[in-house]
């Protein structure tokens, strides 16, 4: 049913500069290419996802939960018969955009843009970073990925509305984006929340016991691992449990998708342009499980006493970073020092920063505040 909804290599509406077809790799698969070599992307190896903490060499950091939200977004797109490599390309994109330090890096960067009555957001962020800032072809600046890869990384979390981004125009602010990228949004969720679960017990912040006690999904998944294995450790049984809880809810993605589109009547890629809402969403038993489980992630381990302690930290070492280069702007490298000439000190600081690894902010922070 979900077929004719796929969204073709075919038709898609090219890159903004022509360039001839590769003998055998359609465009999305070019452009998911384009992605993995960029600069950006090899970044999010050193760009914390939640825990900063050198506690365990097994958190995930922002590469590693890309790779977890492009198996699981491919995963349903494949089922649902939408286009894979769309999805791929998109999964792998949907960071780049990311400051150093998570959420910290991202609220404080947007505290510090509002001083000067602009705002910093990631998805606004990493399509500058695949239009001007990625330097890797002769003939233009950035990658050149095609309009539905540029598309979907604006729309895939939220809306922003024409008025007040009329630089976006071209992306039809007014229409919803393809089911392939509206799918990138529901998967990060299912890959953070599962991963987040898995961090905070090796972080020792949570217990088995007490997920049990929170989210039935999970005690479901651990009880039928006790009848299953009754020799098995608590590892084996949390682990067992969290992937049952991976597979209930990406299972809801593609079943919600389908009921989503049937309810709704659509049958071509316009009608889910046009839908009064989003279609790719869980069913609303496992979407009332997700937003638990968000919720329980939030008050225990986001606003737990070890992370805050990690982002107020992170977040002195951003601000101090800012406020340097906010007053000695000739100081950032030439790329971002030049754009002084036609640009606000503030705008340019913020790129630069924006593009650093957790490492680069570091390594600067004791430079300029030895
Ligand atoms: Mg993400």
């Amino acid at each position: 049913m979900t077929k004719s909804l796929r969204f073709a290599p075919e038709v898609s509406r090219g890159r903004r500069f022509d360039e001839p077809p590769h003998p055998y790799r359609n465009c999305f698969q070019r452009d998911r290419d384009r992605i993995v070599h960029s600069r950006a992307f090899r970044r999010l190896e050193n760009k914390t996802q939640v825990f900063t903490t050198p506690l365990s060499d097994h958190f995930r950091n922002r590469l590693t939960h890309t790779i977890e939200v492009a198996q699981i977004a491919r995963t349903v797109a494949g089922a649902l018969g939408l286009e894979t490599e769309l999805v791929e390309a998109l999964s792998l994109a949907h960071d780049v955009g990311h400051p150093p330090f998570g959420h910290a890096g991202e609220h404080v960067l947007d505290e510090q843009m509002q001083r000067f009555g602009e705002r910093f957001d990631h998805n606004l962020h990493a399509l500058r970073v695949v239009e001007r800032f990625e330097q890797r072809y002769a003939a233009f600046a950035g990658l050149n990925l095609t309009f539905e890869v540029r598309e979907g990384l604006i729309k895939h979390s939220r809306d922003y509305s024409a008025a007040h981004h009329p630089e976006l125009a071209e992306y039809r602010l007014d229409e919803l984006p393809p089911l392939e990228a509206q799918l990138i949004d529901p998967a990060d969720e299912i890959a953070y929340n599962c991963a987040d679960l898995d961090d905070a017990f090796e972080a020792r912040l949570l217990e088995p016991e007490e997920i049990r006690g929170e989210i039935e999904a999970f005690d479901q998944g651990y009880r039928a691992a006790e009848r299953l294995y009754p020799q098995a450790n608590r590892f084996q049984l949390f682990n067992e449990a969290l992937r049952r809880l991976t597979d209930y809810l990406a299972t809801a993605l593609i079943e919600g998708v389908r009921e989503a589109v049937q309810e709704a009547g659509v049958e071509t890629i316009e009608q889910v342009r046009t839908a009064p809402v989003r279609l790719a969403r869980l069913t609303p038993e496992a979407s009332a499980a997700s937003k638990a489980l968000k919720a329980f992630l939030s008050r225990r381990v986001y606003r737990s006493a070890a992370i805050e302690r990690d982002s107020l930290e992170a977040r002195g070492k951003i601000e101090a970073v800012f406020e340097y280069y906010l007053r000695l702007p000739e100081k950032m490298p030439r790329f971002y020092r030049e754009r002084i000439q036609t640009e606000p000190a503030h705008r340019v600081a913020c790129d630069y920063i924006a593009g650093m690894t957790d490492k680069y902010l570091l390594r600067r922070y004791a430079e300029l505040y030895p």
